[in-house]
Parts: structure tokens; C-alpha cells; sequence
């Protein structure tokens, strides 16, 4: 399986993302939930905001960027 955001993660078949993209994903998810409620707004706001955020890790924002331009 190759990481569907760096490419990296090694061998076998499918779709994914490797372990570190995949935790940052699961971050990314969990911390909505918090995000939304205080918020009101969506997960596309969510994600942007994320990505303009200084204070966010790369694989973080690598994540963001890559569900946001998938639509998830
Ligand atoms: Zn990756």
C-alpha cells in the first residue's frame, strides 16, 4: 500500500495512508467533533482553518490539504 498523501509506506496493494498520515487523520477527525461545536461552521471551514494555522504540524496540514481537495 502507498501512502495516498507522501507516497511512502511500502509494499502491497490498495488505497490508504501510511501509519503516521493515518494518526494525523484520526487527530484531524477527533479534534472536529470539539471544533464544530464551538464553532458552528463545517469541515471544509475546518480544514482551511487548519491549514492557516501556524501552530499545526506538516503531517497534519498534509492531511488537512489532502481531505480537503478530496471533498471527505
Ligand atoms: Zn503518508
Amino acid at each position: 500500500m502507498r501512502c495516498k498523501i507522501c507516497g511512502g509506506g511500502g509494499g502491497g496493494e490498495g488505497e490508504g495512508v501510511c501509519d503516521r498520515h493515518a494518526e494525523a487523520e484520526r487527530r484531524l477527525r477527533e479534534h472536529f467533533k470539539v471544533w464544530t461545536e464551538r464553532t458552528g461552521l463545517g469541515w471544509a471551514e475546518y480544514l482551511e482553518a487548519i491549514l492557516k494555522n501556524e501552530r499545526t504540524g506538516i503531517l497534519v496540514k498534509e492531511a488537512a490539504s489532502y481531505l480537503l481537495q478530496n471533498g471527505r
